[in-house]
């Protein structure tokens, strides 16, 4: 089946207990039975079934199914943001004393948790390129992961995930991509070759803005030595799924960040469009691209423009889509706002993936604690707009940003 077919028939879309078309929502925090061996079969994992929402629920299973399935993975457990769901795949494989070796210009929040984690014992390693040659020389017996974004946000640099995790496996590391940006439409970093993919389902994967989420999918595909994986080793049995089982009967289960039930089927119905709101907000970006980056003195960072560096990528592992994403510098802070203050369609957001086109300015916002150089490492100066293009007619957005761009000249 191709994208769009799969994602709403494909095997994933299970057949629930009442014949629903939809996962129903089970609303609850607890699960009956009849008698107490069951319930201490279920807790033994000597029998299929739910005890606890924290420690699973079927709407959430039905919202990961569907998942692992898009993102070719062999088990996939949902968190209750994107955020967490970072923080528990590290926890996950690090000890205190170990290293993660990160690309640059990466989500905010993501690198105020690798500050966080210092004081945790687990160390940061900044690699200027994720690409096998960048990241080679600082893989050290430390390393534990390697962590990346393949289409980062706000910066798009891009994830060289084929070299890197090839690269990473050969040294014993596995490859954890954050794929919010791209989502499983653009492309599919386990059959890249990547180890671990993760998602802020808050974006792209709900796509209607109503619901913080996130979500770690294992690829299976990775061949884990205990020696050195040791916070894994407890799970040796389980083999290449030792990482996603520790996860979720382990770290997961007792940190307690599991996603509401409400939020998996808001999760759930946001996939059926994904393919059809990804396919049009692609190409909603690259016309408001070339619109904007005609405009005298405008220069748009987004991946379809022929000058961008990473072009190549985007036609060699991104199909030529390049996401919802696109910033472009103002000249100075009070234009940046001046502009973004007269949209009238573009609203004033800190999210992405909307199906509303979204503005911000993040060095006041989303990088306020951020340190400047990685800032700007991140693409992000005092000038830089951020957009986050939704599913409107196309000139519509031109128009509004043209008139902005044109107000604010001269003042
Ligand atoms: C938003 C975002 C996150 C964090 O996700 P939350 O759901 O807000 O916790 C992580 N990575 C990227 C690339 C994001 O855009």
């Amino acid at each position: 089946m191709n994208f769009n077919t799969e994602l709403l028939h494909g095997s994933a879309v299970s057949h629930y207990s009442q014949k629903e078309i939809l996962p129903p929502i089970s609303q609850v925090s607890a699960f009956k039975y009849d008698s107490m061996e069951e319930l201490e079969k279920v807790f033994a994992h000597k029998a299929m079934g739910y005890a606890y929402t924290r420690i699973g629920n079927p709407t959430l299973t039905a919202f990961e199914n569907r998942m692992k399935s898009l993102e070719c993975g062999a088990n996939a457990v949902s968190c209750s943001s994107g955020m967490s769901a970072i923080t528990l795949s590290l926890l996950a494989l690090c000890n205190s004393g170990d290293e993660i070796i990160v690309g640059k210009g990466l989500y905010g929040g993501t690198i105020n948790l690798f500050h966080d984690l210092e004081k945790f014992g687990i160390h940061t390693v900044f690699a200027n390129d994720m690409t096998a040659e960048g990241i080679k020389p600082l893989i050290s017996d430390k390393t534990r992961a390697i962590f990346g974004e393949l289409i980062s946000n706000p910066a798009l640099n891009i994830l060289d995930v084929r070299g890197v995790a090839k690269a990473a496996n050969e040294a014993g590391v596995p490859l954890i991509v954050d794929s919010t940006t791209a989502t499983p439409f653009i492309a599919r970093p386990i059959e890249l070759g990547a180890n671990i993919v993760i998602h802020s389902t808050s974006k792209y994967i709900n796509g209607g803005g109503n619901s913080i989420g996130g979500i770690i999918i294992d690829g299976g595909n990775f061949a884990w030595d205990f020696d050195k994986h040791t916070s894994i080793s407890e799970f040796r049995k389980y083999g290449k799924m030792a990482f996603s089982i520790r996860l979720r009967t382990d770290i997961w289960e007792n940190f307690g960040c599991c996603m509401s039930p409400v939020n998996a089927f808001l999760n759930y119905i946001g996939l059926d469009t994904l393919g059809l709101r990804m396919e049009r907000i692609c190409a909603n970006a690259d016309a408001l691209a070339h619109a904007l980056n005609e405009i005298d003195g405008i220069e748009v960072n987004y991946l379809s423009l022929p000058h961008h560096k990473f072009h190549g990528y985007f036609e060699s592992m991104l199909n030529g889509l390049g996401g919802g994403i696109l910033t472009f510098r103002a000249g100075s802070k009070g234009k940046a706002f001046r502009i973004i203050n007269s949209l009238k369609c573009a609203m004033i957001a800190s999210n992405i993936g909307d199906l509303r086109t979204l503005v911000i300015h993040p060095a006041s916002t989303l990088y306020a604690h951020t340190p400047k150089e990685e800032m700007e490492a991140a693409g992000v100066y005092d000038d830089t707009i951020r957009v986050s293009v939704g599913i409107e007619d196309v000139n519509d957005l031109i128009n509004d940003f043209k008139t902005a761009i044109q107000e604010s000249k001269g003042e």
